[in-house]
Parts: C-alpha cells; structure tokens; sequence
C-alpha cells in the first residue's frame, strides 16, 4: 500500500468569470453570471436573436378610426 499524496483540484478556487451582462463578478449559483437576473437578460437577448423579434415599443398608435370622433 502507498498513499501518494495527491494534488486535490479541490484545493485551487475556480476563477471567477465576470458577469458577461454586467461585467460584475459571478457567482457559483448564477455563473457564469452574477445574478438570475443577468441570466435571464442573457436568456432574452438569446431568444430574442434566434426569433429575430424586432424590439420596437410603439405607444403611440396612430388610429385613423379616431378621426371619424369630429362630430
Ligand atoms: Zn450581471
């Protein structure tokens, strides 16, 4: 029998990424981003490019119905 010491991986930390939303330092739960949120921002902008939805918030509607109100 011979027990060699061996180098445990356990013992060097895992490097920390920078959150690739917010550049903040990730964490081991959210990793590689800081936060569920970041994750979910990331989650969107992937969808949303593999959809290609045009981001366009339109609040003003422009309704020509509205101009039969002249009365
Ligand atoms: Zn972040």
């Amino acid at each position: 029998m011979s027990q060699n010491p061996d180098k445990t991986p356990a013992d060097t930390p895992r490097r920390m990424r920078p959150c690739p939303i917010c550049s903040k330092l990730s964490t081991t739960e959210d990793y590689p981003f800081c936060s569920p949120r970041c994750a979910k921002v990331d989650l969107h902008r992937w969808l949303s490019e593999g959809y290609s939805i045009p981001v366009v918030e339109t609040d003003d509607i422009d309704d020509p119905d509205t101009d039969t109100f002249t009365g």
